[in-house]
This record gives C-alpha cells, sequence and structure tokens, in this order.
C-alpha cells in the first residue's frame, strides 16, 4: 500500500510574515496525511524552524547538478541535506520550459539528491501541441528514461504534470491522469508514489485521487491558500 503524499509547490511566492501565517493555519490543518511544502531557497531555515517537531516536512524547488565549485547562485544537495531538506523538485517543467533545463540535467540533478539523501520529487509531463499530436507517452517516458538509464528510482517520487494544466485552471479530467499514471506506473512499479500535478484544488482533488494510480498531488496555486491546501489533504487522507 502506497502512502499518500501531498507536496504544496510555492514557486517564487512568500514573506516572512505570510509564510508564518500559513506555515500556522497548514500545522493546525493538515492531519493524517504525508504532506511536505517546496518553498523558495531564503525560506528554508524559517520553514525548517516551524516545522520542526510538526508532521509536515518541507523541500526545496531545485538544486544543483554539482557537488560544489564555481557555479555562481547554485545550491548543492548537500548544502540543502545540512538543513535536514527531505525533498527536492526535480525536472519541474518551468525549469525545463523556461530555464532550458535538458533531460541529462533533471536526470543528474535527480542522482546528486539521491546522493545526499533527499527523495526527489521527479516531474514529467507533455505541453498541449505534444498531447494534441499523440506524444504524450513518448514524452514522458523520454524524460523518465533519462533517469532510469542512470539509477533506479528507489524511494524518490514521481509526478506527472501536464504543462498544459499547471498554472492554467485547465486540470486534466481524472481519465486522463490515470492513463498517463497507469503508463508510468509499468515503468517504476507498484511501490513508487505518483503524484499528479496540474491546477488541483479542493473541488477537483478527491476525483484525481480517487484513480487507482494516483497516489497524491503537488499543487501550485491552491499551495498558497491555507483553507485550500488543507482541503487537499483532506482529500488525500479520505482515499484510505
Ligand atoms: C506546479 O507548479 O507544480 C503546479 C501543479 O501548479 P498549479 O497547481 O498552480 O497548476
Amino acid at each position: 500500500m502506497r502512502a499518500r503524499l501531498v507536496a504544496g509547490n510555492w514557486k517564487m511566492h512568500g514573506s516572512l510574515a505570510a509564510n508564518r501565517a500559513l506555515l500556522d493555519a497548514i500545522v493546525a490543518g493538515v492531519k493524517g496525511v504525508e504532506c511536505a511544502v517546496c518553498v523558495p531557497f531564503p525560506y528554508l531555515a524559517q520553514v525548517a524552524e516551524r516545522l520542526q517537531g510538526t508532521q509536515l516536512v518541507w523541500g526545496a524547488q531545485n538544486l544543483s547538478e554539482h557537488a560544489s565549485g564555481a557555479h555562481t547562485g547554485e545550491v548543492s544537495a548537500a548544502m540543502l541535506a545540512e538543513f535536514g531538506c527531505r525533498y527536492a523538485l526535480v525536472g519541474h517543467s518551468e525549469r525545463r520550459q523556461v530555464y532550458g533545463e535538458t533531460d541529462a540535467q533533471a536526470a543528474a540533478k535527480f542522482v546528486a539528491a539521491q546522493g545526499a539523501g533527499i527523495k526527489p520529487i521527479f516531474c514529467v509531463g507533455e505541453t498541449l501541441e505534444e498531447r494534441d499530436a499523440g506524444r504524450t507517452e513518448t514524452v514522458v517516458a523520454r524524460q523518465l528514461d533519462a533517469v532510469l538509464g542512470r539509477c533506479t528510482f528507489g524511494d524518490a517520487v514521481l509526478a506527472y504534470e501536464p504543462v498544459w494544466a499547471i498554472g492554467t485552471g485547465r486540470t486534466a479530467t481524472p481519465e486522463q491522469a490515470q492513463a498517463v499514471h497507469a503508463f508510468l506506473r509499468k515503468r517504476v512499479g507498484e511501490a513508487t508514489r505518483i503524484l499528479y500535478g496540474g491546477s488541483v484544488k479542493p473541488d477537483n482533488a478527491a476525483a484525481i485521487f480517487a484513480m487507482p494510480d494516483v497516489d497524491g498531488g503537488l499543487i501550485g496555486g491552491a499551495a498558497l491558500k491555507a483553507r485550500d491546501f488543507i482541503a487537499i489533504c483532506e482529500m488525500a487522507r479520505r482515499k484510505d
């Protein structure tokens, strides 16, 4: 039985005051389901301190594939691990699309995270153009195989995030999500958790989480609203 996970991706949002209020609310409101928040680097210490001794854990949104050296502006896996970082998003579509991250680079980041004891939340997903061209499976397989060609998935988490559903308000139907999750499941096996991400909200989460190969969600916009995030976590908990 795979334990559900809900991971919030705050993207480049937040302030000390706003984070405090959000963290206080979700610490009080999230019960009975594994939950992580992936926050901007400057707030890692604030979040680590606030979540210490709670059932919530935290993660980063990116990391360097390099161990150390002349990589201005980058943050290594070992640095994150020193603060107690449990998860790191790897290969998010915004990294791939806006910052030109390649499959090989994303795979190298995956390896770096695992080497430091951080669980990657490895994101795959197709663009609308790729879906319309019938290439969804080819694209997500290519992205995933870049990792599987280098190492085993281990206890890493996979996230299916159709690019056309991220931040657009247009979510995949539960059946569309399940079809891709079932395809990915054949590659990573029964033990790996596969999250769905892309405009998950309180009004669509229950139907998506009810799909047999969906093991939770990666939540962007709704992770910034305490009430919505708590409601989504509650729906993930109830799937049991
Ligand atoms: C994301 O950024 O990973 C995401 C799923 O965003 P949203 O929930 O806003 O679509």
